[in-house]
């Protein structure tokens, strides 16, 4: 597969370290946090690096959210408008202050008054599949704000709710461009449109995960139509939606800015540290271990625990990843390392096993970048690891 070959070949190029010397009497390859701030390359789409810049709604603060509610000559609704927003909220906000630690306000104002506003042409009509254009996506849009009718008080991310019955609005996708009506009137940043997969598969938390792109976040799982947990398994709201351990990557939440510095740890040189984190789904304390492998590529630890957020993990200790910023959404930008492989995995993915553990698999070398990672002490509270680095 073309993206793997091109992973492969930016970590051969990336053996050139940013490396302070250090010797036995000067063991100190922890570096200042900014070296681990891998910058964002703007050729990529939506890089997981730092800095992107695509007019990203709000990631901190109060993301203004607009919610209006459609329906079809074709595929009428049934229901009523404040059903859908029920489905959606309070659950969807409550995840993003929960993931954010509470740096993230979703505040979402719904538009239930009017019940379903009915579009100019049927269901059928619109085309939406995979693969649906720009500009059939953005007449549906601008559809929508015409069928509605009134202004829209400023906003960040627009969404379109259609009734449950729309069986032929197949799918969620995010218009990642200024939404404005049919007369070029400005309305917010981005939109999402959710489909009839949200009520039948994925529930709120499809919301979530269009919201992630509306900040810039990549998909996880290959666009390419390979397996949904071919990368990361279940381990992020931005792969498989339905995953056991849904809550965002540390690396994530320290670009999005819901971690702070000090609760990265910054590796950027060859030789041992040993570090201490706390679980990923609770405040506070050190989340993540960032070794640095080149400009554009690291490796991050973080300890991961059925806690909040991750609950429904069948698996937990300390998850391996590695980030590249120079791979584009949908194909590979972050890839969970397997500590147990051929293990059979659990919750039907190999991957969803993959965190070392000391009731497990307890060290692992990443022979590529020479990165071993050693598991000393486990605890509900805390995870110490080693890092050495060759
Ligand atoms: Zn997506």
């Amino acid at each position: 597969m073309a993206s793997i070959t091109r992973l492969l070949r930016v970590a051969a190029q990336g053996l050139l370290w940013h490396a302070t010397i250090t010797s036995a009497s000067q063991p100190q390859p922890r570096a200042d946090v900014s070296a681990c701030k891998l910058a964002a390359n703007s050729d990529v789409y939506l890089s997981a690096g730092f800095g992107y810049e695509f007019n990203c709604a709000p990631s901190t603060g109060t993301l203004r959210a607009f919610m209006l509610f459609i329906d079809f000559s074709d595929q009428q609704a049934d229901e009523t408008a404040q059903s859908l927003h029920d489905f959606f909220l309070p659950a969807a906000a409550d995840w993003f202050a929960t993931a954010s630690y509470g740096a993230l306000s979703l505040n979402v104002t719904a538009d239930t008054s009017g019940g379903f506003h009915r579009m100019p042409d049927t269901a059928v009509s619109y085309g939406f599949a995979r693969g649906l254009t720009f500009e059939a996506h953005q007449k549906y849009i601008q559809d929508a704000l015409l069928a509605y009718g009134a202004t829209i008080p400023p906003t960040d991310v627009l969404y379109v709710i259609p009734t449950a019955n729309a069986a032929d609005i197949a799918f969620s996708p995010t218009f990642n461009s200024n939404v404005t009506t049919h007369d070029g009137v400005f309305v917010a940043k981005k939109a999402v449109t959710i489909g009839v997969d949200a009520f039948m598969d994925w529930g709120y938390l499809t919301l979530n995960h269009e919201t992630g792109h509306t900040m810039c976040m990549p998909d996880y799982y290959p666009l390419d139509g390979g397996p949904t947990g071919q990368y990361i398994g279940g381990w992020d709201l931005m792969g498989l939606i339905s995953g056991p351990s849904p809550d965002f990557f540390a690396w994530d939440k320290w670009r999005l800015g819901w971690l702070k510095d000090e609760q990265v740890e910054c590796v950027a040189a060859k030789g041992s540290t040993t570090h201490t984190l706390t679980p990923l789904e609770k405040a506070g304390g050190a989340k993540a271990v960032v070794v640095k492998h080149s400009s554009t590529n690291a490796l991050v630890a973080e300890y991961r625990t059925a806690n909040a957020l991750d609950a429904a993990s069948c698996a937990t200790g300390v998850l391996l990843y590695v980030v590249s910023t120079t791979v584009a959404t949908g194909e590979g930008p972050v890839r969970v390392l397997d500590v147990t492989p051929d293990s059979g995995g659990c919750a039907d993915d190999e991957l969803n096993d993959a965190p070392l553990s000391l009731k497990g698999t307890d060290t692992f070398t990443f022979a590529d970048w020479g990165v071993t990672v050693t598991i000393l002490e486990e605890s509900a509270d805390e995870a110490k690891i080693k890092v050495d680095v060759l």
